[in-house]
């Protein structure tokens, strides 16, 4: 069974939920209908912003989509603004969800972490600690998923002109080699003799 989160962080004890009211000191840097974004209190490096929702949503699976995408858009924006203003190279943007991923506030964010060369943070991928699985493992797990998401009641209907792909006709795909056109009028070479 997945690890639940400490019962002390609901709703009504939610250190982001009493920022969003006015009832904690915060630092804010956006603010619309839906979404806020704020510094961090504890930065990994000057300008590390979280992106939240105004409402009380525990994960990334407690999200509606609409609001999922909302944060998207909010954080896609921030980023370029967030990079210039720090100074920064670069840019991590990190989702703990859920207990198991390292979240400690139960409130869903987004990291936007400027990062500059020789910072000392680090997000060790790929993971030195990782056996890398042989193909068939990957492609069987590939086709896992892609069936769950075929019988997914929730799945919505593409965008239009997006084509979606099975994953098990690209593997086939893959595999299949064409056999190289015969030239016309050309004999059909005869097969190598047997010694
Ligand atoms: P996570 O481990 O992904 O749940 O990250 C929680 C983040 O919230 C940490 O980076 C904290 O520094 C940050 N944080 C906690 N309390 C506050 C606060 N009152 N204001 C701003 N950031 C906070
Ligand atoms: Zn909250």
């Amino acid at each position: 069974m997945p690890a639940r989160k400490p019962p002390s962080q609901s709703k009504s004890n939610c250190i982001f939920c009493d920022l969003v009211q006015g009832s904690a000191e915060v630092s804010m840097c956006y603010e619309d209908d839906v979404a806020l974004a704020f510094m961090d209190i504890q930065p990994v490096n000057p300008g590390h912003v979280l992106v939240i929702p105004r409402d009380h949503y525990e994960t990334l699976q407690d999200i509606p989509r609409a609001v999922g995408w909302h944060l998207f858009q909010v954080t896609t924006r921030l980023i370029p603004v967030i990079q210039k203003i720090a100074g920064a190279e670069d840019m991590n943007l990190i989702v703990n969800s859920g207990p198991a991923a390292g979240q400690n506030v139960f409130h869903y964010h987004i990291h936007l972490i400027p990062r500059t060369k020789g910072d000392g943070f680090d997000v060790p991928l790929p993971f030195p600690g990782s056996e890398m699985p042989n193909r068939h493992l990957l492609d069987a797990m590939a086709v896992r998923i892609g069936s769950a998401l075929r019988m997914d009641p929730t799945r919505e209907t593409p965008a239009s002109g997006v084509r979606v792909v099975n994953p098990a006709d690209r593997m086939a795909a893959t595999v299949t080699v064409a056999a190289p056109k015969a030239k016309a009028g050309a004999k059909p070479k005869a097969p190598p003799k047997k010694r």
